[in-house]
Parts: structure tokens; C-alpha cells; sequence
């Protein structure tokens, strides 16, 4: 599903933010990413977006190699990636609603499958009574869950949560965190970057950890921690 083989990152300014990264994820996997602040996680995440490439190595996503992608088909391979932020990034003039079916009326969707299939992932993630406000009307939490329905819709191969409950209280962060888990349940491969040591701790999902660019832990069933 996603394989980083031998990749490394050097930014312009000669920083080496990833450094000879092998990692695989098999498909249905759900996989927590961690390491301290600078430690190369939004980097990993920007190269599985293709929004910035490795200096060495390869990466493949799918049936996507990356380095032999060809800028026109960046849009299409993105679509297969559902990603949702720290900050929601919701569309604030649009509903709830909207915002969903927004993300599928750019695939070029037939109008059918959306009326069906934005009900269908707005129940999932438990705001279907909620369909008709705008993001300012919700909580922090409703509105991920906003974000994660719109991420999830178009069936993505990936979905990626870069620090998802960076901005949300505990309780909230553990329906969040419960959520991907139903997600990944019903086979979405997930992947999590996440500060949130004591869900991980009990999750019990495996655990990738990087520091100063490299892997320096990967277990099945894993915890946070820093150490290796
Ligand atoms: P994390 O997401 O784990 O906090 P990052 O991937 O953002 O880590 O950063 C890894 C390293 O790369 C850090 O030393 C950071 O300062 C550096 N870095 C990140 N983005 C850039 C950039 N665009 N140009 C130069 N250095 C960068
Ligand atoms: P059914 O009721 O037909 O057995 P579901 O209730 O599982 O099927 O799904 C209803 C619709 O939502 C279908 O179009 C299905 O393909 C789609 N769907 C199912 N699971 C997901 C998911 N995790 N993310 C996005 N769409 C999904």
C-alpha cells in the first residue's frame, strides 16, 4: 500500500529533515506516527502528498510510484488521499454539508452518487443533524468530524490525520481518535501523526517513531515514547 524505500529529504537550506526512511504499510493497516517537533513527521506526510519530492529514494502509494508521477496526474493521485489537519480547514461559507459534497462535486461525481453517498459519511461520523450549519456553528470536535466525512468520501486508498486533535480537549480528542479507528475498521488504510501520548498508549496500534529524521522504533501494538 505505502512503501518509503531508502528516502531521504534535504531541504534547500541543506537541512536533512528525513534520512534513509525504509517503511511499509500494508493495506487496512492503522499506524500512529510520532516523534518530537522538528522531527521530520510533516515531512513524511508532505512526500506521501507528492507536494515536495525526496532528494534519494522511492516512494509508492498504490499503484503510484512517485517519483515517476507526472505533474498532470499530482491532482488525480491526491484524490486518492483523504487528509485532515490540526485546524480543520473547513470551507467556512459553505455548510456542513456543502463542504462535503463540495469534495465530491470535484471528482466529477454524478450528482446521484453524492445525494447518496454525503448523507451516508455525514451518519458516519454522527452529524447528520447537523447538515445544515456552517462551521462557525459547531465545536471543535463537530468540526473534525466535518473534515474527517469530507476526507473519507471519496473512498480514499489513505487517509492521513496530521496531528488531528492538536486542537481539541481530551474527551473530544478520544472521539476523534474512535472515530479513525471505526474508519480504518471498515478498511481505510490510516495513518495518524499525533502528540496525543496517552491515547496511543492505549490504543495499542502500531507505532512508528521518528527522530531527527530517521526511524528509531516501529511496533506492532506499540506506545509513545521518545526513547528507541
Ligand atoms: P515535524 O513535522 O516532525 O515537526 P518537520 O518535518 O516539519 O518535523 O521538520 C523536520 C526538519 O526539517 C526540521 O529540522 C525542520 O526545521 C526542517 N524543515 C521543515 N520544513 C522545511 C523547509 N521547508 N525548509 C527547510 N527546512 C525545513
Ligand atoms: P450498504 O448499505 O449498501 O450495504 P453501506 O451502508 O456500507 O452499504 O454504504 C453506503 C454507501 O457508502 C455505499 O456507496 C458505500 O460504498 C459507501 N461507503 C461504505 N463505507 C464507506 C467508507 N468508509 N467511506 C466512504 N464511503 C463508504
Amino acid at each position: 500500500m505505502v512503501k518509503f524505500i531508502n528516502v531521504s529529504k534535504k531541504y534547500p537550506n541543506g537541512v536533512l529533515a528525513l534520512s534513509d526512511v525504509t517503511l511499509t504499510i500494508d493495506k487496512g493497516e492503522f499506524v500512529f506516527l510520532v516523534g518530537s517537533s522538528g522531527a521530520g513527521k510533516s515531512t513524511l506526510i508532505k512526500l506521501l502528498l507528492k507536494e515536495i519530492d525526496p532528494t534519494e529514494g522511492e516512494i509508492i502509494v498504490g499503484e503510484y510510484n512517485l517519483n515517476k508521477l507526472p505533474k498532470k496526474e499530482i491532482p488525480y493521485y491526491r484524490r486518492k488521499i483523504g487528509i485532515v489537519f490540526q485546524d480543520f480547514r473547513l470551507l467556512p461559507n459553505k455548510t456542513v454539508y456543502e463542504n462535503v459534497e463540495f469534495a465530491m462535486q470535484i471528482t466529477g461525481a454524478p450528482s446521484k452518487l453524492i445525494r447518496r453517498q454525503v448523507p451516508f459519511v455525514l451518519s458516519l461520523v454522527g452529524l447528520a443533524h447537523k447538515a445544515k450549519c456552517y462551521p462557525h456553528e459547531l465545536s471543535g470536535g463537530e468540526q473534525q468530524r466535518v473534515a474527517l466525512a469530507r476526507a473519507i468520501v471519496n473512498k480514499p486508498t489513505l487517509l492521513i490525520a496530521d496531528e488531528p486533535t492538536g486542537n481539541l480537549d481530551p474527551d473530544t480528542s478520544w472521539e476523534i481518535m474512535k472515530l479513525l479507528e471505526d474508519i480504518n475498521k471498515r478498511g481505510t488504510t490510516v495513518l495518524v501523526a499525533t502528540h496525543a501520548k496517552e491515547i496511543v498508549d492505549s490504543m495499542r496500534k502500531r507505532v512508528v517513531a521518528i527522530d531527527r529524521g530517521k526511524i528509531v522504533k516501529d511496533q506492532p501494538k506499540g506506545v509513545y515514547s521518545y526513547e528507541a
